[in-house]
């Protein structure tokens, strides 16, 4: 899931299934249909703004496969979204669902706008404008959305009400990431970072790493690298030496609180300059000497210019597409062991999933269901991915991609599709 300077995200995304395809000797046909999404909308739709003007916006849904079951992927309210990125997202979460085995396609859609420009009534009507538009497209044996970039849970509850007067029923199960009482999941919250802890723990048991005695080092102080650093020391008993974000980053070979870091962040806007920790650039964490790396914020972060100076043993990314492809040979070649982006960040998935289960169900899991539940997917996931690297001498990344394209093409296969 990496950028290329002159490849756009779709053309990487089909790259990469093409690798797959290769070692897997995909079937031409079935390689053609996964190479492109299986339908594609573009809607242009109006909404009222708050001067009384009318604006017209344009929007995607894309629904790549969903030969495994009904699509799935969020929903993003982004300036500069194109149809290429969304059709790229699509593909990714075809193959983030099917790595960890729940019954969903993959999809992905988009509205081009600056939510940041737009007042919360302009938001909301541009929120319902947008179901008005795909409605017919969606649902919860079909498609099911989810927040995204700059889509929040609030939006969610307003898609959700908005396609519950389209149908003429109370329809929950149409989108994920909704508040709690309005059917939302419990532990979805932390589900990313969890999620990545437990194949942490698996991949430790793989090495022979003792996690007691483990340090750990954090790029990326939001959600997901937050309840990382919180999780690695609750639940694996590690200890957390540094942590960073945009602005800079805190290093304390004693260890760091991560409720101090995290307090420190909300109250001055960055981890950097907390109190007995020593400052530490995004740079120098990527290399330090630690067990674990976990990258928890953006893309492109482990290069072919800083892959050899890598010393963690695990490297953990949490963030979307943190390693280039060049890095990724490097990291293989050093013995390193990658947890790739989209089996160890599918904890998110996975709790949507689940979110989706009890609305259909109309019955709520506690929040220790639903950590038993995400273990038990992530462990089984780490598993597969882990012994179809081991049994074709491939990189874990190539691996998950070899297992998840294998599921979709069998998906397809069984229905007489190809
Ligand atoms: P977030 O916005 O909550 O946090 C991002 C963090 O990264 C912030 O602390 C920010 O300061 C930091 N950051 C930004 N630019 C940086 C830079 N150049 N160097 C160092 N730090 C920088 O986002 P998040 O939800 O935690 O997502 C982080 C990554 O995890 C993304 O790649 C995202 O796609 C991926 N991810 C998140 C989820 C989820 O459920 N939150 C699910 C799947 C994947």
């Amino acid at each position: 899931m990496t950028n290329g300077p002159t490849l756009n995200p779709f053309e990487i995304s089909q790259r990469q299934l093409d690798k797959a395809a290769e070692k897997l000797s995909l079937d031409p046909q079935v390689h053609a249909l996964l190479r492109e999404p299986m339908r594609t909308l573009q809607v242009q739709f109006p909404v009222k703004m708050d001067d009384g003007t009318t604006k017209v916006f344009t929007g995607f849904r894309v629904q790549y496969n969903d030969a495994r079951g009904p699509t799935k992927g969020g929903i993003r309210f982004h300036p500069e979204e194109t149809i290429d990125t969304v059709k790229a997202l699509a593909a990714w979460m075809t193959w983030k669902c099917a790595v960890v085995d729940i019954p969903y396609g993959g999809g992905k859609g988009g509205v081009i706008c600056n939510p940041k420009e737009l007042s919360t009534s302009e938001l909301e009507r541009l929120a319902r404008g947008y179901i008005r538009a795909i409605g017919r497209f969606i649902g919860p044996a079909r498609d099911i959305p989810a927040p995204d970039v700059y889509t929040t849970p609030q939006i969610m509850a307003w898609m959700m009400d908005e396609y519950s007067k389209l149908v003429g029923y109370n329809t929950p199960g149409v989108i994920t990431g909704k508040p709690i009482p309005l059917g939302g999941s419990l532990g979805r919250g932390d589900a990313t970072a969890r999620g990545a802890v437990y194949t942490i723990l698996e991949a430790a048991k793989v090495i022979g790493l003792d996690l007691k005695n483990a340090t750990v080092a954090i790029q990326g102080y939001g959600n997901a690298g937050y309840f990382a650093a919180k999780l690695m020391r609750e639940i694996a008993g590690s200890k957390v030496v540094a942590v960073s974000d945009s602005r800079g980053g805190a290093y304390s070979p004693d260890g760091i609180d991560p409720e101090a870091a995290f307090e420190q962040k909300r109250s001055t806007g960055s981890v950097a300059g907390l109190a007995g920790t020593k400052p530490i650039s995004n740079a120098e964490l990527l290399e330090l000497d630690v067990d674990v790396l976990i990258p928890a914020a953006i893309e492109n972060v482990i290069t072919e210019k800083n892959a050899e100076s890598v010393k963690a043993k695990i490297i953990a990314e949490a963030a979307n597409g943190p390693t280039t492809p060049e890095a990724d040979e490097i990291l293989y070649r050093n013995g390193k062991y990658l947890i790739p982006d989209f089996l160890c960040n599918a904890g998110g998935v996975t709790v949507s999933y689940f979110e989706w289960v009890q609305n259909i169900g109309g019955y709520y899991w506690s929040l220790e269901e639903v950590h038993e539940r995400l273990r038990a997917k992530m462990t089984k996931a780490f598993h597969d991915v882990h012994e179809m690297a081991q049994q074709n001498d491939v990189d874990n990344r190539t691996a998950a991609y070899m297992v998840s394209v294998q599921r979709v093409a069998e998906a397809m296969r069984l229905r007489g599709w190809v």
